[in-house]
């Protein structure tokens, strides 16, 4: 064994097909692989790179029988040995061999950094997504969402149903003004004649009972939670916030121009229906409680009205989500609230409740013979 052995692995004919260990070395123009007693003139070498890596080199070449055989040298330094030891003739070959080399590394290198940076940037608009929401609903004018909140209620005033006037409204007008003192917003209250249990807040400072909500509720302290929760959508954006978000961020940029009407148009079919995540309910829950605190009204009106609700969702409701543990998970957090903050001064609301029910049933008898 010379000085100048390259250890190496060979490949082809009947060799099995991980290779057989041999011993080379170049001798003149000729690689000899001693081992197998064979000898390659160089000029029919082919040199290629291999290897997950890219680091590895094969000689190839081709018997005259056209079988094809390979010698891959062992490690690093038996690479070294093939291009230090190697004749002229082969050198021009082994210069592309590092460059190839070079080259495909680089491209997976970049392939791999390019997959990286997208799976990177999905991940960071997916986290923070309901941040760059936050940050573009929070440069919304207060006046712009106004007139985005009267757009909507125009069009809510011309599908009909709504009753600006009476005992009814101005008990709600009367509760909402002591649960919003102090606010940036304008409030508006209606209400809808619709049977469905529900009140919606439209951005704004807009507020919409259904009439069935106060069929529905025992006593004005229910519908003053009901408020109470209603007014924080407002007040924390989070209608705004999911009007953007459902309608699109094109709409924000219609909004933002200025031309809210035709955005108006959409969003009041999607009002009612709207839905808020968890985090945004309980929020709505834990502020509108403290709402109902500051404005002396006894808040167990949220837990007796939310019990309702429950009841309703499991009358209405298909079987998958009778038992819909979020009203009940949301009914214990405020029992919770109310233990750990007293409220001495808090009292009931004194309003002629039969009154203000009786004419939520006129309103349901006014759309029957109207209709
Ligand atoms: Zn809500």
């Amino acid at each position: 064994m010379s000085m100048h052995t390259i250890r190496a692995l060979l490949f082809g004919g009947d060799l099995p097909p991980v290779g057989a260990k041999v011993f080379a070395y170049f001798q003149e123009h000729r690689l000899i692989i001693e081992t197998m007693d064979m000898s390659i003139e160089v000029t029919d070498l082919i040199v290629s790179v291999g290897g997950f890596e890219h680091d590895e080199m094969f000689l190839n070449w081709l018997e005259s029988s056209g079988e094809k055989w390979a010698l891959k040298p062992y490690e690093a330094r038996d690479i070294q040995m093939v291009i230090a030891t190697a004749p002229l003739s082969l050198k021009h070959q082994l210069g592309k061999w590092h460059g190839r080399k070079q080259h495909i590394k680089m491209v997976w290198g970049t392939i791999a950094a390019i997959l990286a940076f997208c799976v990177l940037s999905v991940l960071v608009l997916w986290w923070q997504y309901d941040r760059a929401l936050t940050w573009v609903v929070e440069k919304i004018p207060v006046s712009t969402e106004e007139k985005m909140g009267n757009s909507i209620l125009e069009q809510i005033r011309a599908e009909g149903g709504i009753t600006e006037t009476g005992v009814a409204v101005k008990a709600v007008q009367d509760i909402g003004a002591k649960l919003t003192k102090g606010s940036r917003y304008q409030y508006q209250w209606v209400i809808k004649t619709d049977k469905t249990l529900n009140a919606f807040a439209l951005p704004g400072g807009i507020v919409v009972v259904h009439s069935a909500l106060i069929e529905k509720a025992r006593n004005a302290d229910e519908l003053a939670a009901v408020l109470a929760h209603e007014v924080q959508h407002i007040e924390q954006r989070h209608s705004l916030k999911n009007s953007v978000n459902s309608l699109g961020w094109a709409a924000l940029l219609t909004v933002t121009l200025g031309d809210v009407s035709a955005v108006a148009a959409l969003m009041a079919h999607q009002m009612g229906a709207m839905y808020f995540s968890r985090d945004l309910e309980d929020e709505a829950d834990r502020l509108g409680f403290q709402a109902l605190i500051r404005a002396n009204i006894k808040p167990d009106g949220m837990v007796t009205f939310f019990q309702t609700m429950a009841k309703e969702e499991k009358g209405d409701a298909p079987a998958w989500i009778s038992s819909h543990p979020a009203t009940v998970e949301r009914i214990k957090t405020i029992q919770g609230l109310i233990q750990k903050q007293p409220c001495p001064p808090c009292v009931s609301l004194s309003f002629d409740w039969p009154t203000i029910q009786a004419q939520m049933l006129e309103l349901g008898s006014d759309k029957k013979s109207a209709s």
